[in-house]
């Protein structure tokens, strides 16, 4: 992996109609990923996806932020702590005004994780100055790592909110490899999360040689759980039988690793059943290409 590309995934969370969806299509441009706007309740999904010559920053719709304003403050708690659990920077919007109840509760619901919060403050081509200071004073007590004005309207301060975001990123994989895939992100990353596992449990035993596809992924009716099925493909039989390990103890481990961060993603329970098989020279056919998008890679 290369040390100096850094990847990450961030919730962008606000009541509705602060601007989160303004600001997204701002960030990822007309190349937006937005796998559907249908309302869902169960889980997290990947709402749009950018990728820079050494980032890519993957951002997460978490459940509950469209419900309609009746449902909202119930909502509220369950959106605050889904969110904070599978990202790395949380951005918190709110318009500039102050004393909005909800959002105060929301924010401190957000602020009680780890994760770094950050506050942004939406619409500032719609107040004077003076009235965002306000904003900005009322809410400096509280523990955000950073506080952001800006307007995603008109772009104003977007670039900056985008930099200090990457700050707050680790160096990691480029989880995502190609822009004609953004119907299915999903799948990519989760087809990468479990390569990454593989190539981590065996070490240098098979390098490269591999390459997982997703079979299925389906939710279960009312349920907060997926069953995921995938098969990791290498490129001679004795390589199957190291991936399986000694009682299929490594596909275990590769399996459990891999359930671990696909259920902090998603935020729901998986079942992830997973498959060895050979597939001699699959790196020279453009089955490769077409299953994998990994085009760029070869
Ligand atoms: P969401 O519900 O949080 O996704 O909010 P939207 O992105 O759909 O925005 C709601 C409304 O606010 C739309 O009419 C946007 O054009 C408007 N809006 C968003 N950002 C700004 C901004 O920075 N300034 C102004 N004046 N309007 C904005
Ligand atoms: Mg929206």
């Amino acid at each position: 992996m290369d040390n100096k590309f850094k990847s990450g995934f961030v919730a962008v969370i606000g009541r509705p109609n602060v601007g989160k969806s303004t600001l997204l299509n701002r960030f990822v441009g007309e190349k937006v990923a937005i796998v559907s706007n249908k309302p869902q309740t169960t889980r997290n999904k990947i709402q749009g996806i950018i990728t820079g010559d050494d980032y890519q920053i993957i951002f997460i719709d978490t459940p509950g932020i469209h419900t309609p304003k009746t449902r909202l403050a119930e909502n509220m708690v369950k959106t605050a702590e889904s969110a904070a659990r599978g990202v790395d920077v949380i951005l918190f919007m709110i318009e500039p005004k102050v004393g909005v109840k909800a959002d105060i509760e929301l924010a401190e619901k957000l602020l009680k994780a780890k994760t770094p919060v950050f506050l942004v403050i939406n619409k500032t081509d719609t107040v004077p100055k003076p009235d965002l200071l306000k904003v900005i004073a009322a809410y400096k007590d509280y523990n955000f790592a950073e506080i952001v004005p800006m307007s995603a309207l008109k772009g104003e301060n977007a670039d900056n909110l985008m930099e200090t975001v990457l700050k707050y990123l680790q160096s990691g994989p480029r989880y995502f490899p190609d822009d004609s895939y953004t119907d299915k992100p999903e799948k990519f990353i989760i087809a990468e999360l479990i390569r990454e596992k593989t190539l981590f449990l065996l070490q240098d035993e098979i390098p490269h040689g591999i390459a997982v596809e997703i079979m299925s992924m389906k939710e279960r009716k009312g349920r907060p759980l997926m069953d995921i099925e995938a098969t990791i493909y290498c490129e001679k039989e004795s390589h199957k039988g190291i991936i399986i390990g000694k009682n299929g103890g490594v596909l275990k481990q590769i399996g459990t690793k891999a359930r671990h961060d696909i259920a902090k993603l998603l935020d729901c329970e998986i079942n992830l059943q997973l498959w060895v098989k050979v597939k001699e020279n699959w790196r020279d056919s453009d089955f490769y290409i077409r299953n994998f998008g990994l085009k760029q890679e070869i």
